[in-house]
């Protein structure tokens, strides 16, 4: 087992892998750019480095930085959370490079779904069912039309090397097909200086249903059932569930299976996340990110298991701790993004926190760097703290979210608390009839004045 593991991320993640360290009697290393010396997770850490100025092209991303840190300080792994660097292969291989373990898959895991069309095709050829699409050279607007026309529309125009939603647009008619296609491109091209294009079927109300799975990077895999992220705003996603309010255990056990026999054909080493749109009782596979995710807590709260402690665990050579039969699933969990942000207009508000009292409880779990006094700052995401809540079923789950919901108090900065208290007690939410576009469609209602 590893010794001391260095945390190249920030916020309530880094904390998150500190307290897993913790109990496994790993020691910590944490980085910090001057604007974060005063966070909990530089606080809490054996110690800390400080790796450059508050620009994270300086600092959280600064590959030189982090590996020097990682060698003046002797760690023997690094754990790169999620975000920055935790889906970049190159990172992965120098630290590899450099005899270190990297808490994650394989450089060319890493890489090959980074890759939406080459993931794609590989998701294809081990079994997993994928949105019908055209992932052939779009060049060509003759080739295009007609791939385009056979898909049927409305289609999606996406980038190969999309994230984060951008590059993406739908294409209602022919007549838009050659000016939202260069668009795209052009997205895509200034985004992420790759314009590869690839055409998709459009599929209006889906949900946004994902699979946590875990391999042994030797063939072995399993998975711990879903989530449901459908509760997103601009491709973000606000409000998580476990399980998915759509699905029976027939459909769960079903779609885990195929997603960890793919993961298991792979060779996959550590935690994955298969994204699937869900619609009319089919899935369709969109992508696969090589990370933890930041909801994965909804998951730690139905089986109870560290999914952390399980990363490490398989960077450092051992077997999954568990097989399929030993993953009981039990009763139901939210998660709360909690976001420094305007709740109407979701501007960032970075400021002073002058008063801080988190819910508790059982069931209660609240994933946050802030205390009394923290600044929180301006240059970074938005999320503060994340509330998780488990109950014996959906109905407890949420009455207990209402009432942490009531008690939190996050002062001095405005957050996206009001939106999760009127998420909650919305009729629609609580039948848990909602697809990707609801919150979008709602947020007027929910927190217009
Ligand atoms: P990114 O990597 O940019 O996040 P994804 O492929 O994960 O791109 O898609 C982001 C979001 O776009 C999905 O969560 C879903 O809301 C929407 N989306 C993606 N593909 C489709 C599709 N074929 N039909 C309808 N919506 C889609």
């Amino acid at each position: 087992m590893f010794e001391k593991i260095l945390i190249a991320n920030r916020g309530e993640i880094a904390l998150r892998i500190h307290r897993a360290c913790r109990e496994m009697g790993i020691k910590t290393v944490a980085v910090h750019s001057t604007a974060d010396a005063d966070a909990m997770h530089v606080r809490l850490a054996d110690e800390f480095v400080c790796i450059g100025p508050p620009n994270p092209k300086e600092s959280y991303l600064n590959i030189p930085a982090l590996i020097s840190a990682a060698e003046i300080t002797g760690a023997d792994a690094v754990h790169p959370g999620y975000g920055f660097l935790s889906e970049n292969a190159r990172f992965a291989e120098i630290v590899e490079a450099h005899e270190i373990a990297f808490i994650g898959p394989t450089p060319e895991h890493i890489r090959l779904m980074g890759d939406k069309i080459a993931a794609k095709k590989t998701m294809r050829d081990l079994g997993v069912p994928v949105v019908p699409g055209f992932e052939g050279n779009l060049e060509d607007m003759d080739v295009a039309r007609k791939e385009a026309g056979a898909i049927g529309y409305p289609v999606l125009a996406k980038a190969a090397a999309g994230g984060g939603g951008r590059g993406m647009k739908v294409i209602k008619s022919e007549d838009q097909l050659e000016e939202l296609l260069t668009q795209a491109r052009n997205e895509a091209m200034h985004a992420f200086g790759d314009d590869t294009m690839y055409m998709e079927k459009y599929l209006p109300s889906p949900r946004h249903i994902e699979v946590q799975v875990f391999g042994d990077g030797k063939g072995e895999a399993i998975h711990l059932g879903e989530r449901d992220c459908s509760l997103q705003r601009r491709h973000q996603k606000v409000l998580e569930e476990a399980p998915s309010p759509a699905l029976n255990a027939n459909q769960r056990n079903a779609i885990g299976e195929r997603a960890a026999k793919a993961v298991a054909g792979l060779g996959y080493r550590g935690a994955g996340t298969i994204e699937f749109l869900y619609q009319d009782g089919e899935f369709y596979f969109i992508e696969m990110n090589t990370r933890l995710q930041v909801e994965h807590p909804v998951t730690e709260a139905i089986t109870r298991i560290d999914l952390v402690r399980e990363q490490i665990r398989i960077a450092s050579g051992a077997p999954l701790s568990l097989s399929q039969k030993d993953v009981r699933f039990a009763g139901h969990a939210v998660e709360c993004r909690i976001n420094a942000e305007d709740p109407r207009t979701f501007r960032p508000t970075p400021g002073n926190v002058t008063d801080y009292h988190p819910p508790g409880g059982l069931g209660v779990r609240v994933d946050s760097g802030l205390y009394q006094g923290y600044r929180v700052p301006p240059y970074y995401d938005s999320l503060i703290a994340k509330l998780v809540v488990h109950g014996r079923n959906r109905n407890e789950c949420l009455m207990r979210l209402r009432r942490c919901l009531e008690e939190f108090v996050i002062g001095g900065i405005s957050t996206t608390i009001p939106l999760h208290a009127a998420l909650v007690d919305d009729p629609e939410f609580i039948d848990g009839d909602y697809t990707i576009h609801w919150l979008e469609q709602n947020l007027e209602r929910l927190v217009g004045d």
